[in-house]
């Protein structure tokens, strides 16, 4: 009886990192989405990083840890955006910009610290403003 329990119990997908589980956890307060987070990805990112990891995941699609991480480095991207931005005529949107490289990072299972601490190295505004 105990195993058909387990077997009938509804499954959640955690919004951040799909993986599946039995218990329900949202994050608490969130106004305009009602997504599960698993218990790990409770644990890797801050109450407000798992807001805005979600959403970021809602507009652009993906997940995190997606893909392996050996096949992205921050430096690299950042070093070919500086390239890109060196050609570009207007001004760049460097939030736009930002974004799409913290999203490409979130899809190859780099935390949202891991990304703040290499800009702050290589000094470089979080929001590029
Ligand atoms: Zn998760």
């Amino acid at each position: 009886m105990q195993v058909n329990a387990t077997i009938n119990q509804k499954r959640f997908k955690c919004g951040i990192c799909q993986d599946s589980m039995l218990k329900k956890y949202e994050i608490g307060g969130m106004k305009f989405h009602s997504k599960h987070i698993c218990n790990k990805c409770r644990k890797t990112f801050s109450e407000e990083d798992l807001v805005f990891v979600l959403n970021l995941f809602i507009a652009y699609g993906g997940y995190f840890n997606k893909y392996p991480r050996e096949y992205f480095s921050i430096k690299e991207e950042i070093y070919k955006l500086g390239e890109k931005l060196k050609q570009m005529q207007k001004k760049p949107n460097y939030l736009k910009i930002n974004i799409k490289l913290i999203h490409d990072a979130l899809l190859h299972g780099i935390t949202l610290e891991e990304i703040y601490s290499i800009m702050e190295l290589m000094k470089i505004n979080r929001l590029g403003v």
